[in-house]
């Protein structure tokens, strides 16, 4: 049993640096903590993240390269077979389109830009679209990530996109095995599961996330991320239901308090401790005036829209990072997670030599005094100097650029 008592949360968080896994039972007491200790919960997490990442935030930019029109029948989907929602629906953009968007993607401080499709899975024209558009904006931009979204990969496709210059593959499994049926008939787990394996062994980095809100129970919720840790997913992205008018999920889905989201946010740190934890779609609707906190278990957004939905104004995302004290990752210092697959994983920031080093900030564990580097506890507290630290965060704020694309995000 975890006393959910600040002193031991601070303490599983070191234990976990240390390796610990944690288990099932233990998930699910994280998650059931009371909504009067989120706090110590967050910085508990945030122990773990700031170990991981500093106080660094990478921004990924969504790019609907091919929208709606879909056969599959994904209950939360709005690109669904079935679904009534009001959406744009295009075919696959050109290459020149995509590239364009990428030049988007650059200028609103996105350090990846996702490229994804409507679909089952990319036909052998799409892949060669999408790998043309790689090329082009690898020769433009070096440093910018390319994760792809296609849906379910056939043999050789991977290894296809791989040879373009894609880093990243995301297939999310949205949900835990035993709850699959209930959201989608025309594909199975199991080939969602596949589609990732494929990815990893054509040396691509997995991304793969989940959706909060789809009746599963917290059981099978906290299921979804252990079968995340065992794929060995490098990005975890959780998205929380925004319940699209049209769709199947509709009337269905269960309220999410801004406090629920926070905590599955930290659970999820707790379970994949190293992984890039991106607080997805449903951001805005669902944490609303909280969002910031969401930064204590999470290293990654989404920066303006996702693919049928809006997000909100890029300048007021980077606003709400630099006001918590957090620092942008740049496109030069692009960190895929300390462990992730075809990765140099440079994350060269004074916060990482901050908590690494010596001093009163180092393991991330709470002890630095300037507020800016301090745990959501102590920042609540009232802190808001610049703090001692002559390393922390707003020390090497960079001028974030402007602003962006929208959808669930969760093909
Ligand atoms: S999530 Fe992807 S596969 Fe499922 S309906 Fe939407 S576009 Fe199609």
């Amino acid at each position: 049993m975890i006393a959910a008592h600040s002193t031991d949360l601070a303490d599983l968080a070191q234990q976990v640096i240390q390796g610990r896994q944690i288990q099932l039972d233990e998930a699910l007491e994280l998650l059931a903590t009371p909504d009067e200790q989120l706090l110590a919960l967050l910085s508990a997490a945030f122990i773990i993240r700031r170990n991981y990442y500093g106080m660094q935030v990478k921004l990924n930019y969504l790019v609907n390269a091919k929208s709606g029109l879909c056969p599959e029948d994904c209950q939360y989907c709005s690109q669904a077979k079935g679904a009534t929602s009001e959406i744009p629906k295009y075919s696959l953009m050109t290459a020149e389109q995509m590239v364009d968007r990428a030049a988007q993607a650059v200028r609103n401080g996105a350090s990846t830009c996702c490229l994804v499709i409507s679909g089952r899975g990319p036909s052998q024209r799409e892949v060669q679209a999408v790998a043309d558009a790689t090329r082009e904006i690898k020769q433009r931009w070096p440093s910018l990530k390319i994760c792809a979204c296609l849906g379910i990969l056939k043999d050789g496709q991977a290894t296809q996109l791989r040879q373009a210059g894609v880093d990243r593959y995301n297939h999310n499994l949205n949900t835990a095995e035993e709850h699959y049926r209930e959201i989608c008939s025309t594909h199975t787990y199991q080939q969602r599961v596949e589609t990732v394996e494929s990815a990893k062994e054509a040396g691509i980095s997995p991304c793969s996330g989940l959706i909060v809100g789809m009746q599963e129970s917290p059981q099978q919720l906290v299921q979804t991320l252990l079968a995340l840790r065992d794929l060995r997913a490098d990005s975890i992205p959780i998205n929380f239901l925004v319940p699209i008018p049209g769709t199947g999920l509709a009337d269905k889905a269960y309220p999410l308090t801004p406090q629920y989201c926070l905590k599955v946010l930290c659970v999820a740190r707790f379970v994949c401790p190293t992984v890039e934890i991106r607080c997805s779609a449903g951001r805005e609707k669902h944490l609303r005036t909280l969002q910031p906190f969401s930064l204590y278990p999470a290293n990654s957004w989404f920066v303006s829209d996702y693919l049928t939905t809006p997000g909100q104004e890029e300048e007021m995302d980077h606003q709400m990072i630099r006001d918590a004290g957090f620092e942008i990752e740049s496109l030069g210092a692009t960190s895929m997670g300390p462990n992730a697959m075809g990765s140099s994983n440079t994350v060269s920031t004074s916060n990482r030599s901050c908590q690494s080093g010596g001093g009163d900030c180092q393991n991330g564990s709470g002890s630095c005094h300037s507020s800016e580097a301090a745990g959501p506890a102590e920042a609540v507290g009232g802190g808001s100097g610049t703090g001692a630290c002559g390393q922390a965060a707003g020390a090497t704020n960079r001028t974030s650029v402007a602003t962006g694309c929208g959808g669930s995000g969760s093909c």
